[in-house]
């Protein structure tokens, strides 16, 4: 072979996402898109504000198409970057300019360009269990090492342990994501407090910076007034990739920043290695248009209730059936416990009954399945039965 093995390994690698994605069409054509029970994919079902429409007709009505339809500077609009600056700072109390701020194509742009960033060949990032498995392609895409860290048995906080021993002097960086996918547990501010303290230490100890990258889509997706701490006011060296995907239902529109702490020890050089780390990928600029609907929307917010909604039948009817489960306090995700050890057997039992959910050991959690009830209400409703079928089967 000529061409980069490495990426052709990573193109036609097996992915059980896109093979289900696959069942899922061909079953649907079978017996009906309403009798599958599709859980697959975290793509929002609530749909964007109303405000991000009225502003998407304004910019088309009133601005000049040439300004609206050009390139950015590279790390986006001034304008744009004040405006989201000014929201964090009256949000999240923290001192923060546009010069700390890169607008992006989304948060798996925020990551990508991040890690290269800060990682040289061979450093070490750490992730926490469960992580999202592209993770491990971003990380290696910079030529980091991907360092697991295990999580606390049942309620999935950080194993702060666990977490310890696997900080090394090779450690650069440590990716969070809270509220997570695939749990939807949200950090507890102790745990974030440990983790920070530690990360302290351990930087004095090795006398250089380890990054903390606070990888943030669902931030604004919380239920019950879960509080979600916000990683700058409690560690220097952070940096928050932030997307609009989840928070704004706009997946598909590619939008978001990466926000680096102003309290950073040499934080404006480590900014200009993001701006370079863009540049080396082939980033112009996030797109132009919705950098604008971004800044005359920065209030707005979808309807979370819609979602918790979801969570609340799901969790009643997974009660009802004997599951174990993790309730979730953010993000759109349940993390279920399988009833058999091998979790994609269990996948391929519950596809027998029409119900389509994710096998998780490539999260690094083994024996679960993610449920993505980012769905319409009535599937969770009309899915009860069958998850009950299914755990009977199992004598539960
Ligand atoms: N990080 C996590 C934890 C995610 O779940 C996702 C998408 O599902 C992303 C990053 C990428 O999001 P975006 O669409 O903003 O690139």
């Amino acid at each position: 072979m000529f061409y980069n093995q490495q990426m052709y390994g990573l193109g036609s690698k097996r992915s059980i996402i896109r093979e289900i994605f696959e069942y899922s069409k061909t079953r649907s054509a079978e017996i009906g898109a309403d009798k599958v029970f599709d859980f697959r994919l975290g793509n929002p079902s609530v749909e964007p504000p109303v405000e991000i429409k009225e502003a998407i007709i304004d910019l088309l009505t009133n601005s000049s198409s040439v300004t609206l339809h050009g390139y950015t500077s590279a790390q986006g609009d001034l304008y744009v970057r004040k405006t989201i600056a000014e929201s964090i700072k009256n949000r999240h109390n923290v001192d923060i300019t546009p010069n700390h701020i890169y607008m992006t194509c989304g948060a798996a742009d925020s990551l990508t360009i991040s890690l290269k960033a800060v990682v040289n060949s061979g450093d070490e990032c750490i992730v926490f269990a469960p992580y999202f498995t592209e993770y491990r392609v971003f990380i290696q895409n910079a030529g980091g090492i991907v360092v697991e860290s295990k999580p606390q048995e049942k309620t999935f906080q950080i194993d702060i342990a666990d977490f310890e021993s696997k900080i090394t002097s090779k450690t650069k960086a440590v990716i969070i994501n809270s509220p997570n996918n695939p749990s939807g547990v949200v950090y507890s501010e102790d745990t974030i407090k440990a983790v920070c303290n530690l990360l302290n230490k351990k930087q004095q100890e090795y006398s250089h910076p380890i990054y903390l990258i606070a990888d943030e889509p669902y931030r604004e997706l919380v239920y019950d007034n879960v509080f979600v701490p916000y990683l700058m006011n409690y560690y220097d060296n952070t940096i928050v990739c932030y997307s609009y995907s989840k928070s704004l239902s706009l997946p598909g529109e590619r939008i978001g920043y990466i926000a680096v702490s102003p309290k950073m020890q040499d934080g404006q050089n480590v900014y200009l290695a993001i701006c370079g780390a863009g540049r080396s990928l082939g980033f112009v600029c996030a797109p132009s248009m919705f950098q604008q609907v971004i800044a005359k929307c920065i209030n707005a917010k979808v309807d979370v209730n819609k979602y918790l909604e979801n969570r609340d039948i799901l969790c009643k009817g997974l009660d009802e059936g004997g599951y174990e489960y993790v309730k979730p306090d953010g993000a759109f995700y349940l993390f279920v416990k399988a009833l058999e050890d091998d979790a994609f057997k269990f996948y391929e039992k519950a596809k027998s009954k029409e119900i389509l959910v994710v096998p998780c050991d490539d999260f690094g959690v083994k024996g679960y399945v993610r449920i993505a009830y980012c769905v319409d209400k009535q599937r969770i409703i009309n899915s009860i039965p069958a998850f009950k079928q299914l755990a009977k089967e199992y004598n539960k």
